[in-house]
């Protein structure tokens, strides 16, 4: 095995900047737990989309606990194929709030 071998594993991507905060953030892509879809969110402002935002065009302000009430996960690698365009992003940078999102999913 491989250590760092994310392909089974959820990776950090991002698909923009965040119009909320700029170059500050990036917008992440996660998994909604209830529904297998994608949320966007940054962890700059805690603002999610249900569909990517188009950067700089802030057109909706949602909170992650309204879009996944059930709370969210990361990706999987094959799941963010489909994206168009994405940049990854080391989950260190934004561990903190992460480690707060991705918390208390259930088992
Ligand atoms: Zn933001």
């Amino acid at each position: 095995m491989t250590v760092g071998d994310d392909s089974c594993q959820g990776i950090l991507v991002s698909v923009c900047p965040c119009p909320v905060c700029g170059s500050f953030a990036p917008v992440l892509v996660l998994v909604r737990l209830d529904e297998d879809e994608f949320v966007y969110f940054c962890p700059g402002c805690e603002t999610a989309w249900p569909d990517a935002p188009v950067f700089p065009v802030l057109d909706q302000v949602h909170s992650l606990d309204e879009l996944a009430p059930k709370g969210v996960r990361l990706p999987t690698k094959i799941e963010t194929l489909e994206l168009e365009s994405k940049t990854p992003v080391r989950y260190d940078t934004w561990r903190e709030e992460l480690d707060r999102v991705l918390r208390g999913r259930p088992h």
